[in-house]
């Protein structure tokens, strides 16, 4: 799959089997997963869409 990078927004190629072991940017080397919001619940997603 492909992952952004939220700090310098390069797209990295992860395959899949490489998801679990925290991949980091080729370029910058910042963590990718972080860009994923886990701390927003399906359930909570609908507002922030609304607003
Ligand atoms: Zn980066």
């Amino acid at each position: 799959m492909y992952l952004v990078c939220p700090s310098c927004t390069a797209t990295n190629r992860i395959p899949n089997e490489r998801l679990r072991d925290e991949p980091v940017c080729g370029k910058c080397g910042h963590a990718l997963m972080a860009a994923q919001p886990v701390a927003i619940s399906e359930q909570a997603l609908p507002k922030f869409i609304a607003d």
